[in-house]
């Protein structure tokens, strides 16, 4: 990670974003991560919780869709 251009008294959020089969997202341990993780930190906390809540709807969009086309699959075995 680049050197971080800290200032005394202000709130950071670090975000770390793991690969998918990293076992810290299953287990929600982070010494059980096993890949190296996407790290980015915002100091811009409104904007963070938008981006997050807005990425958190996209990720169980694209998992529902994973699941539907899963067991399409399955049932055309
Ligand atoms: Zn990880």
């Amino acid at each position: 990670m680049d050197i971080l251009d800290l200032k005394p008294g202000a709130l950071y959020f670090l975000e770390v974003a793991h690969d998918g089969w990293c076992p810290t997202l299953t287990t929600g341990n982070g010494d059980d991560c096993q890949c190296s993780p996407t790290l980015r930190l915002h100091q811009d906390t409104d904007y963070f919780i938008r981006s997050e809540t807005l990425n958190r709807r996209q990720r169980r969009k694209a998992q529902r869709e994973a699941e539907k086309a899963l067991c399409r699959a399955r049932a055309a075995k």
